[in-house]
Formats: structure tokens, sequence, C-alpha cells
């Protein structure tokens, strides 16, 4: 099994990697994800595939893209946090690479390498959840990646969990995402600076005092450093994230849950309220197993080395 370039397209991050068959990394490459140009996410794609190639022999390239993909990897339909809508990907990027591409969802993608070298190894039903700009689910049933009739099952993020709650890039209102993401730990914050509340002192201090420029990250990073104010923003979001993942419990039963994306490095400051409202809210409770909450094994890596691995089986077929 040869070496294959993953790229994993967030909403704010591009992501890519040499990956070999064992699901190591052994290059990587980052990048902001430009602007509201389908165009120049494709150049940025290009640029990262022709550097990586230009260093490694690569026998197949992966993409993993924070939107709903068909069925047949084929054309992006529609992404909450990217400009794609109708966007024919697969064809695009090959015409620019003069080689096959197989594209997937990015949590999809994170999924599969948990399932195959990370914390889901091994599982029969698994479910995995990305927290990042939004919320993106994957789930593996028998060894195989579940995308449902259209390509689009695992949605999670926009389950809507708060009627008439905050409005959501996808249209709607109160969806999981605005609520349990990373982009909902940075929101909630900045709401705090804005009203000038006192806990907000050191997010506004990390972020230059612009209180604009608070950031999810820059919250989990001050709670992992003990910050009072940043750790219970992340047992309100805990519990949000509990919540949603007591729902899908009822509706898929999986064996475990595998948590990760950018907020996963919050750790057990996060899954320490999950878990706790995870348990007070399943369905049946103390009469059915509670599936376990694991982090993430592959941390936020899992998306491009997942789209790597996964270009090994879509490229040829
Ligand atoms: C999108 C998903 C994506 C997730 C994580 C969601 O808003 O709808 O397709 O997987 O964000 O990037
Ligand atoms: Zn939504």
């Amino acid at each position: 099994r040869g070496l294959a370039i993953g790229i994993d397209i967030g909403g704010t991050k591009v992501a890519a990697g040499v990956v070999d068959g064992e699901g190591r990394i052994l290059a990587e490459r980052y990048r902001d994800t430009p602007g509201h140009d389908p165009r120049e996410v494709e150049q940025v794609i290009v640029s990262l595939v022709r550097e990586l190639s230009a260093e490694f022999r690569v026998l197949s390239v992966g993409i993993g893209a924070a939107g709903w993909m068909d069925r047949s990897g084929s054309t992006v339909l529609f992404s909450p946090h990217l400009a794609w809508r109708n966007e024919p990907v697969r064809m695009n990027l090959e015409k620019l690479l003069h080689r096959r591409v197989a594209v997937s969802n990015d949590a999809d993608a994170a999924a599969w390498a948990e399932f195959r070298f990370g914390a889901g190894m091994g599982q029969d039903r698994l479910v995995c959840i990305t927290l990042g700009t939004g919320i993106g689910g994957g789930i593996v049933i028998d060894g195989r990646i579940e995308r449902g009739n259209w390509g689009v099952a695992g949605e999670f993020g926009h389950q809507i969990i708060v009627p008439q709650g905050h409005r959501c890039e996808c249209g709607n209102r109160g969806c999981w995402e605005q609520y349990a993401s990373g982009n909902a730990v940075g929101r909630e914050a900045r709401e705090l600076a804005a009203a000038n509340s006192p806990v907000a002192q050191e997010w506004l201090r990390a972020a230059g005092g612009d209180a604009d420029r608070i950031t999810g990250a820059i919250v989990t990073a001050l709670a992992r450093e003990g910050d009072t104010a940043s750790i219970n923003l992340l047992e309100d979001i805990g519990e949000w994230l509990g919540l949603g993942l007591a729902n899908l419990a009822a509706a898929l039963d999986p064996g475990m849950f595998v948590i990760g994306g950018g907020l996963s490095e919050a750790g057990d400051l996060l899954l320490g309220p999950a878990r706790s409202a995870f348990n007070r809210n399943l369905t049946g409770r103390g009469f059915r197993p509670a599936a376990p909450i694991e982090r993430a094994a592959l941390g936020p890596k899992a998306g491009l080395i997942g789209a790597a691995d996964l270009s090994r089986v879509i490229a040829w077929r």
C-alpha cells in the first residue's frame, strides 16, 4: 500500500498531508480556507497537491470537504460554511490535476480514520462527531461508512435542538452546531465580551483587546490553563454536546461515540460535562447500556488521514 495525499477542507482551515498505509502522516501543510470563491479553494487544493507530490511518490489523492457530498462522490450539493452549491468538485479537480481524485464529506473521512486507526478501531457501530466550525457526523457500520440514500446521512449538526433558537448558516434556526461547536464557544465568549461581562477579561486580553477576535480556540487554550470562566463556558457547551449525543443514541444505538475536531482539544473539560448530560438524558437510562464517549485518538488530523485512506479505495473503482 503506497502513499496517499489527504486534504481536509474545513470552514476555516485547509489541512493537507501525505499519509502511509498505516495512517501515519509523513508531511503536513496548513492554509486558511479562502473566502467565498469555490475557484480559490480549488487553487489551494491544486497547489497543495503539487507541493506534496513533488516531494513524495503518491498513488492517490483524497479530499474531505465540509459539505454535503452526493452519494457518488462527485458533487458537493450544499455547504453551510463554504460557497459550494451543486459544485462538481471531483470533475473540476480531476481536470486541474490530470488525475483521479476521491471526494468525501470531511466528517465521514474523520470517522473512517478513527475507525481504521484511532479510538473507534474494531467497533461494529461507530458514530464519530467532528466539532469544528460546525458539527459534522460520520457513521461507520460493519466496516463501511453509512452515507444514506442520497449521500447526506450523518448531518447531525443540523438537527434542530432549540426551536426558534440561534440562526444557522444552513438557513434554519436552533441547529445543534449553533450550541456545541467551536464556533458556538467563540460566539458565546464574544457575546459576553460585548456585554462587558467581567468573566470575559482573559479572553479579551488574549484577543488583543478586540472582542471580535475572540475564538473558540482562545477559550479552549485558556480553559486548559485553568481559567474559570473558560472552564465554565466549556461546561455549558459540553452539556449541549451530551444532550445531542443522547438523541443520537436514541436514533442509532452505536457502540461508541468518538468526539474529534478542533474543539475536542478541550478533552475532559468538554467531555466530562458531555458524559454527565448524556447519562442524564439518555432514554431508557438505567435499563440499557450507555455507549462510551471517547476523545478522538487522531485529534484534528483525523479528517486528512481518513480522506487519504479513503482515496486508496475510491480512486480506483
Ligand atoms: C456541515 C457538514 C460538515 C460539518 C463539519 C457542518 O455544518 O453541514 O457537512 O461535515 O459542518 O465541518
Ligand atoms: Zn443548520
